[in-house]
Order: C-alpha cells, then sequence, then structure tokens
C-alpha cells in the first residue's frame, strides 16, 4: 500500500463516520481542522523553511477579522447593499482577508526576515504583540469585546451553519492545502525551499534567490491561517482578539513543533494531541488540584520540554516509522510520468576564451590580509590549479570569484562582465558553479534531489505550477538530468541514498555533480580529491580531463600534488594571500619560491 493509498483511506473512514460522530466530536474534529491549517504553515515555514514565526495567530485574526467586519459593518451594508446580495460578503470575505494578509505579511516579512538569528522570532513576538492590540483596540472592530452575529456561509438557501456541514468544508480545505504543499516539496522550488534552512550560501550558489523564498514562504504561511481565520469566523459567528493573542501563536508553534516540525502530516497530529490535551487537562486539573486557574499552561510547558528532549523531530516520523511495514517506500512509488521537457543547453565560449578574471583582488580580514592583490584568470579549456600551504587564502579566493563574499578592493569579470557587488546567484546565472571546501549538501535529502537543486536555474516552473502538479515533465527531466550526472559522476548506486550517509570523499563527489547539473561554463573545485582513495582520484582526473575537452574552464584547489601536476595546465602558487608562482607544473615545480614555500627552504 502507498502513503497516498493509506491517506485516501483514512479520509474516506472519517467521512463515512461524520454523520454517526456526536456533535460534541464533530466541533472537536473542526476545531483540529481550522488549528492544523495554520500549524502546516509553520511547518512549511519553521520547520522546513527555519524561520520560527511566534505571530501566527494574528494573521489568523486578519483573516477573520476581515470577513467579519465585511459582514457586520452597517457602513458596508449601507455602500454596497444596492450592489451585494448580503449573502455574498461573507464569501467576498475571504479574498478581502487574504489581500490584507498578503500585504501586511509582506510589510512584516519585509522587515523581520532580515533579523538573523534569535531576532527573528524576537521580531515576530513584536508584531504579533501589535496586532493584538490593534484588534482589541480599533473601534470598528468592536475594541476587544469584537464583532457579534457574524453570519453563517449559505450557498444558495443551504446554510452552512452547523458545525456538522461546515467540517467538510474546513476538512476539505486542509486536505487541498496538504495536497499542494506536499507537491511543492516534491518539486524544483520545494528544493529551493528546503535549502533555506541552513544552506543559503550554496542555494544562492546554485542560482536560487533565497530571500525571495523566504518572503514567499512566509506570506504563504500567512495566507493558510487566514484562511483558518475566514473559517473560524463563519463557524464561530463571533470574533474578539482573545483568540489571536500571542500565547496562542506559541500554541500554534507547540503543535508544529510536537507533531513533527519537517513533516506536513505532523501539523494535523499536532493539532489534534495539543487541542484534545488542552481540554483534558483543563477538565482534569482544577478537580485534581481543588481550584480552578490556567494550570493546563504549566502542565503543557513541563509535556513539552519532555517531548522536545525525548523526540527532537516530533512525533510524527515515528508514526510513521510504525506504519512503514504497510508503505511501500516512497522513491519505488513514484510514478516515471510525463514525457521529460527537453532543458534548456548553454553554449560554451570558444575554447582559448578568458571567462573568468580577477584584477589586484584583495581581502581583509579585519588586520588579516587573506587576498592580497590576487591577479588570476582561467580560460575555456583549461584546468588551472591554485594550491599553497593551508591558510593561503584559496578558499577566501574562491568566495571572491564566485560571489559568495565581496573583494575589499580589485576587480572581479565574468563572461567579460564587471561582477563586483553581484550576489552568487547572478555568477550562476552566466555560468559558473563551484563546490566547497567543507560540504554543504541537504544531508537528509536523497542524492538525486542534491544534484537536481544544480539545475535549478534551467527550469522556469514556478510555486503555483508546483502545487497544482503542472510541473511533471520539467520536474522529469530534471531529475533524469541529475541522475545523469550522478551516473557521470560514478555515484549511480548511491542516487537514492541520504547525502549524508555516504562517506565524506563521496559527498566531495556529489558537490560536483550537482555543479555540473547546472551545465556550467566555468566550474570551481575546492578540494575535489580529498578523502578519496587512489582509484576515485584516478576517475576524477578522468572526468576532469574529459570536461576539459568538452570546453569547460576549470579551477581547482587541491593539496595532492600527484594529481594537480597530472591535470592541470597552469598552476598557481599562493602564499600568505600573495601569489609567489604561475606557470606550467614544471615551471613551477622548479621555482625556488614555491620549494621554498612549500619545503621550508630545504631545496
Ligand atoms: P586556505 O583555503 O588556503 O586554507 P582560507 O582562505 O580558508 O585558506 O583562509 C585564509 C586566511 O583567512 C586564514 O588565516 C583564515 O583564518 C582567514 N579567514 C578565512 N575566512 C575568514 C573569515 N570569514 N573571517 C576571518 N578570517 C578568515
Ligand atoms: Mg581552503
Amino acid at each position: 500500500m502507498s502513503a497516498r493509498t493509506l491517506t485516501l483511506l483514512a479520509v474516506a473512514a472519517l467521512a463515512v463516520s461524520w454523520p454517526w460522530l456526536p456533535d460534541f466530536t464533530v466541533t472537536e474534529l473542526n476545531y483540529i481542522g481550522l488549528y492544523s491549517l495554520v500549524a502546516v504553515g509553520l511547518v512549511m515555514l519553521t520547520g522546513v523553511g527555519g524561520m520560527t514565526s511566534f505571530g501566527q495567530a494574528a494573521f489568523v485574526g486578519l483573516g477573520a477579522y476581515a470577513t467579519a467586519w465585511l459582514s457586520t459593518s452597517p457602513w458596508v451594508a449601507q455602500t454596497l447593499g444596492g450592489v451585494l446580495p448580503a449573502a455574498w460578503l461573507p464569501w467576498i470575505g475571504l479574498p478581502l482577508g487574504l489581500l490584507l494578509t498578503y500585504a501586511v505579511a509582506w510589510l512584516l516579512g519585509t522587515v523581520t526576515l532580515r533579523l538573523s538569528g534569535h531576532y527573528l522570532p524576537l521580531g515576530t513576538i513584536a508584531w504579533g504583540l501589535s496586532l493584538y492590540y490593534i484588534f482589541g483596540n480599533l473601534e470598528a472592530l468592536g475594541g476587544f469585546t469584537g464583532l457579534a452575529n457574524v453570519p453563517a456561509l449559505t450557498v444558495g438557501d443551504f446554510s452552512l451553519a452547523s458545525p456538522r456541514v461546515l467540517g467538510p468544508v474546513i476538512w476539505a480545505v486542509l486536505l487541498l492545502a496538504l495536497w499542494g504543499l506536499h507537491n511543492l516539496l516534491d518539486s524544483r522550488e520545494g528544493r529551493a525551499i528546503r535549502a533555506l534552512k541552513g544552506a543559503r550560501v550554496m542555494a544562492e550558489s546554485m542560482g536560487v534567490d533565497t530571500a525571495r523564498q523566504r518572503i514567499k514562504l512566509f506570506i504563504l504561511a500567512a495566507l493558510l491561517a487566514s484562511v483558518s481565520g475566514w473559517l473560524y469566523a463563519h463557524m464561530q459567528r463571533f470574533v474578539n482578539p482573545t483568540p489571536f493573542n500571542i500565547h496562542i501563536g506559541i500554541e500554534y508553534l507547540f503543535m508544529a513543533v510536537v507533531g513533527g516540525v519537517g513533516h506536513l502530516w505532523g501539523a494535523v497530529l499536532g493539532a489534534a494531541i495539543i487541542t484534545l490535551l488542552k481540554e483534558q487537562l483543563q477538565d482534569i486539573l482544577p478537580r485534581l488540584l481543588g481550584s480552578s486557574g490556567n494550570f493546563e499552561i504549566i502542565v503543557f510547558g513541563l509535556l513539552m520540554l519532555v517531548v522536545l528532549q525525548r523526540f527532537a523531530d516530533g512525533l510524527w516520523p515515528r508514526i510513521a516509522a510504525w506504519t512503514a511495514r504497510w508503505r511501500r517506500a516512497d522513491a519505488a512509488a513514484r510514478p516515471a510520468a510525463a514525457a521529460a521537457a527537453a532543458l534548456p543547453t548553454r553554449e560554451l565560449p570558444a575554447r582559448g576564451t578568458v571567462v573568468l578574471q580577477a584584477a589586484d583582488v584583495t581581502k581583509r580580514f579585519g588586520g588579516l590580509v587573506a587576498n592580497n592583490a590576487v591577479n588570476f584568470d582561467v580560460k575555456a579549456g583549461e584546468v588551472h590549479a591554485l594550491i599553497g600551504p593551508n591558510g593561503a587564502g584559496k578558499s577566501t579566493f574562491f568566495n571572491m570569484i564566485s560571489g559568495v563574499d565581496a573583494p575589499t578592493s580589485g576587480e572581479v569579470r565574468l563572461m567579460g562582465e564587471r561582477m563586483n557587488g553581484q550576489p552568487a546567484r547572478a555568477y550562476a546565472a552566466l555560468g559558473l558553479s563551484r563546490t566547497f571546501q567543507h560540504v554543504r549538501l541537504l544531508g537528509a535529502r536523497s542524492v538525486l534531489e542534491n544534484v537536481a537543486l544544480g539545475a535549478h536555474r534551467r527550469a522556469r516552473r514556478g510555486w503555483v505550477a508546483a502545487m497544482l502538479r503542472l510541473d511533471r515533465a520539467e520536474e522529469t527531466a530534471l531529475l533524469a538530468e541529475a541522475r545523469r550526472q550522478i551516473e557521470r559522476c560514478g555515484l549511480g548506486a548511491h542516487a537514492l541514498q541520504n547525502a549524508g550517509s555516504l562517506a565524506l570523499g563521496q559527498q566531495r563527489v556529489v558537490e560536483i555533480a550537482r555543479a555540473l547539473a547546472s551545465q556550467p561554463a566555468v566550474l570551481l573545485l575546492d578540494e575535489p580529491a580529498a578523502g578519496l582513495r587512489h582509484l576515485e582520484k584516478q576517475a576524477l582526473a578522468t572526468l576532469l580531463a574529459q570536461l576539459r575537452s568538452e570546453g569547460l574552464a576549470i579551477v581547482v584547489v587541491e593539496h595532492d600534488m600527484e594529481f594537480v601536476m597530472n591535470l592541470a595546465d597552469r598552476v598557481t602558487v599562493l602564499e600568505f594571500g600573495t601569489v609567489i608562482a604561475e606557470g606550467t607544473p614544471a615551471q613551477v615545480q622548479a621555482d625556488p619560491r614555491v620549494l621554498d614555500a612549500y619545503l621550508g627552504g630545504a631545496a
């Protein structure tokens, strides 16, 4: 049975039993559905994207207040009364809420997402509180008393007022959201989103605009919360600021964390656990302690500590492991769908053209001069090695010529264009790709997915296409390209393994495959042979020679002198940030300054 069949069975069971469930259970399930909608946005934002928000309840409030105000305001009734039937207003409340949420989330996201580390969550607390007080202090929104008599949703003469009728709508919206998000994560944009957590530098080098992806994810999570608020307002038929307070925002985060921060269904599980638990505790604790009070909050906090200690990934992975015996593995279940579209290919510059050039590049870290007026270039169809003792400034120089970091002074030109001040993704756009000395892979994703991220820029389909599964032809082409590069690099047998499970030497080769998936004109490799065994090094040398003959320009930093001297056309030697020699391998090997640097004057 596939995971999908299992899901469909669970949904069918719920649908069939729905008419016979007690009223109480129906209401509870409706709340779980509404909370899940918010929590699943948080799973995307926090669990997948690495951005913690305590403020989601405020976005629920925006959705709820927008529709409540629209459908109860006398001013609206007076102004639009002649134009629109009153029964339409609750429906128009949804786009109004979404529009408002979009605008507010864009504004808040633009400001807060720039904050790094703990300042981002603190920022979300700040605006979460402000929005709550705005709701409470606006006269038009009924102040802290709120807005009463919110009408129910109706379709013609049919009313969706009763929880038993509205429930299927809530769950249909939730399932639709889960489906769309699942599709999104299983796409090129999804791979980019997964890289936002802890791998942004790498993602930028693969051509991903990470700032844009972050704000889109933030807005998406806010919109999901807003939809939840719209449904809530028409279920509760009454809106006041209390459920949009910051401590409810914290509860939403609990739900996402308890269920499983990185798993969409974990949101539903977390919402169910927290909702049921809260209710039980509110029931039991006062009886146990003999006085009333919000004791459940204290018990909650303690339970949260236990969960975080014992199940850092939340509870969903446990459940998934438990159901694994009835499920087929996801990779095998993936259909070999849709004919592949052709990916665009780049025309490589003519052999011998200077493609990348550094002129007097200097980099200072405080008082330390890591690169001192370095001049360097590489031509199409050439391997140019950069060598030097540890700490000579080779990796720093790689960062200067790939846009990862900016030179203090000097100029970098790529394909004839001046690149100073450009982000790494602009280098990627012009055909430069690179690997990192300290591998930067998504360890918990397959080798195939990691390599496909390298081809990010060769495809176009965006978030909406991915959610609606309109990107399949392109996706098939991307995965086929990734597989081709993996096989070319000799890792075919490991394509479906998690990248983090490979030996470090192999992980470096995965980085090379990822760089090749972008079909680069310029390839920068930082210590590609480190950790490889003799035969693997030979295979790598053969591959690089092959790429050179195809017309690529290759810059390689490497410590293995045999590897470098056999492969390189030119060698540049760096010591203490300064170029001390440049020439053919034979010239460099005979240079007394180089011998001096390497052998400490023994020559
Ligand atoms: P290599 O790759 O040749 O071993 P690096 O480029 O990594 O050398 O480092 C060159 C020098 O710059 C070292 O002294 C290192 O400590 C320093 N350095 C590198 N990155 C930074 C940084 N971000 N901040 C401060 N110093 C740095
Ligand atoms: Mg280095």
